[in-house]
């Protein structure tokens, strides 16, 4: 599949859409999932315009798993979590519906089970707050490469 600059991920980066960022650098943006599957649930995607992991050069794929890494830790810290799920959904048949490759990251707590996927669309105002959680977390103690 050829990618196509018109996917919401795409309109994001440019601007065109809002989002709830919580880490932006050269190469990654990071934001709030619009229809969490759990608090917290986060997308980290590269710049790069790569339809899916299959198809993102490994410079990209490095510096984009080195920045879920470090979110991922922000996103436990902010939101207590007691473990991180991380999921990467390459093609249609696998359940990708948005085709610009993302990483999600799950926060997980015990007795709490996942919402469906890309189902219910969150309050922009509680997107908000997880978010300015998660940018708080990334500046303190927890970062170690604050
Ligand atoms: P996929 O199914 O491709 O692995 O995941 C796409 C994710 O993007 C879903 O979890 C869905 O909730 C999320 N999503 C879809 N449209 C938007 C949007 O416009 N903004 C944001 N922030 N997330 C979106």
């Amino acid at each position: 599949m050829a990618y196509r600059s018109d996917n919401v991920f795409a309109k994001i980066l440019r601007g065109e859409l809002p989002a709830h960022r919580v880490y932006e650098d050269e190469h990654t943006l990071a934001f709030m999932d619009i229809m969490p599957q759990v608090e917290g649930h986060t997308l980290v995607i590269p710049k790069y315009p790569a339809v899916d992991l299959l198809d993102l050069p490994t410079e990209d794929l490095s510096k984009t798993i080195q920045v879920t890494q470090r979110v991922a830790r922000a996103v436990k810290h902010a939101f207590s979590a007691d473990g991180i799920m991380l999921a990467q959904l390459s093609g249609a048949a696998a359940g990708q519906t948005v085709f610009h490759v993302h990483f999600h990251i799950l926060p997980r707590a015990d007795g709490i089970d996942l919402r469906l996927h890309a189902r219910d669309p969150a309050e922009p105002e509680v997107l908000a707050e997880h978010a300015r959680r998660i940018r708080e977390a990334l500046i303190g103690p927890n970062d170690p490469e604050r």
